[in-house]
């Protein structure tokens, strides 16, 4: 009698959860889509391993810097002096990757490369950029951006309380500086004050380490991006020669505009990769949990707050290839970068409420990989200028009329 075989029927694997759903990164050439590989996996196998533990505790993984070092990516955009260079899309597609993994880390990194090392890059002289970039880009030195206070957060370009006097070839810092990320372990920072004498904003590099009357306290008690370590910075007549002064800019607060403008649309890339690290994992968890038998990924309506999460993030990466194509022809302009910033942060909050939600009890506990995401994105919101502030300078772009007070 012929035994009758019966094919036993696999289950059809699942698609891997990808919050690159347009393919964003086949633009990029070959060289640079190395880079990111080499950081995503950095991020998968070094980071997300220990990233809860340290994000609980509220302390940065120095563990992890003598590996980050040799990413090699410090300074990316920036040509010469030490530094990688590579294309303004591989330097957004870097922040979305790490940010993908942790938002901290995207921040402690754009805080060092972008507005540290940016500032020098834009408003240093050759000398200054000769003596500070090489050893930025090798994270001998790390630095830190040092422009909002105690009493002016939003309003810095309406007037910073801290000073600056000069006495012959010194200058005589004095005030605080807070939330300042980076700042209670660092080397450098960049502080912006104000002159006395012509009352522009000017920009120094002061050596934390080194600099009588400068001292940091680091802020406790954030709830979000809790692996940055921020400070409150103090500076009691800390003496500056002039050769620390960046002087390649105009030496007023346009200088800081400037950075800021590249690095507010940088936090538009790092909040689009908190919302595919938030999404991702809210996938992987719907196709695994069961509830009457089933998936929860198999329920209608957990499949729209998916679906609802990748639009968000699908929009964002849009408008970024775009803003992207801008910035590398040299043409992208403030409200510009304000409108990219204040639409992705707010999109994220969404995007990270809804892969909380998805994920029932669990979305609340740091161990699945959502709650610290749905806790950064918040600080982004208001980092590197409000969504308020961001709003302001777009409705004075499109409407010819300033409401800012
Ligand atoms: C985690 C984190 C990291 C940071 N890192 C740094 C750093 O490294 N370096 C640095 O210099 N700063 C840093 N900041 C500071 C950040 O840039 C400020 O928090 C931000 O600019 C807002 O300032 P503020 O918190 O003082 O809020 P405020 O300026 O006091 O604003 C409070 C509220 O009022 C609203 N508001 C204010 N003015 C107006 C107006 N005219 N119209 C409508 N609404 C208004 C704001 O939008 C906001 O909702 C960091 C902040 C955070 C949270």
């Amino acid at each position: 009698m012929a035994t009758e075989k019966k094919a036993i029927k696999q289950p059809k694997p699942l698609p891997a959860p990808d919050g690159d759903f347009f393919k964003f990164k086949e633009d990029l050439p070959a060289e640079e889509m190395g880079i990111v590989k080499k950081v995503r996996e950095y991020m998968e196998t070094k980071v997300q391993p220990i990233i809860n533990k340290y994000w609980v505790e509220d302390s940065f993984p120095f563990e992890l810097l003598p590996s980050f070092k040799e990413l090699g990516i410090a300074g990316s955009g920036i040509d010469g002096y030490g530094c990688p260079g590579g294309s303004p899309l591989l330097v957004g597609l870097l922040a979305m990757e790490i940010a993908r993994t942790d938002t901290s880390i995207a921040t402690f990194f754009g805080v060092h490369s972008g507005l540290a090392m940016g500032s020098i890059h834009l408003n240093g002289t050759e000398e200054q950029k000769q003596k500070w970039l090489p050893v930025m880009a090798r994270m001998e030195k790390i630095g830190c951006f040092g422009l909002t206070e105690p009493l002016v957060g939003s309003g810095t370009g309406g007037g910073l309380l801290t000073t600056a006097k000069r006495e012959g070839d010194t200058w005589v810092l004095n005030g605080q500086k807070r939330w300042i990320g980076n700042a209670p372990w660092c080397d450098l920072s960049i502080i912006w004050a104000r002159d006395v004498a012509d009352n522009q904003v000017k920009g120094f590099i002061v050596e934390n380490k080194t600099t009588p009357g400068f001292s940091v306290e680091k802020m406790e008690g954030k709830i979000a991006l809790k692996v940055v370590q921020n400070g409150q910075i103090t500076m009691d007549n800390c003496r500056i020669p002039e050769a620390n002064r960046l002087a390649g800019g105009k030496g007023t607060f346009r200088d800081t505009a400037l950075v800021l403008r590249g690095t507010r649309h940088l936090s538009g890339w790092e909040i689009t990769g908190t919302q595919m690290g938030a999404y991702e994992n809210a996938l992987k968890y719907a196709q695994e949990r069961l509830q009457f038998g089933k998936p929860i990924g198999s329920f209608q309506l957990v499949q729209e707050l998916l679906a609802k999460m990748l639009g968000n993030i699908v929009a964002c990466q849009c408008m970024l290839a775009r803003s992207v194509e801008l910035e590398t022809k040299g043409k992208l302009t403030d409200s510009q970068a304000a409108i990219v910033k204040a639409f992705c942060t707010s999109k994220a909050r969404e995007t990270v409420s809804w892969a909380r939600e998805s994920m029932g009890g669990n979305g609340i506990l740091v161990d699945y990989n959502v709650a610290r995401h749905f806790a950064d994105a918040e600080a982004i919101y208001s980092y590197e200028g409000t969504y308020q502030m961001q709003t302001l300078i777009v409705g004075k772009a499109i409407t010819g009329l300033s409401a800012f007070v």
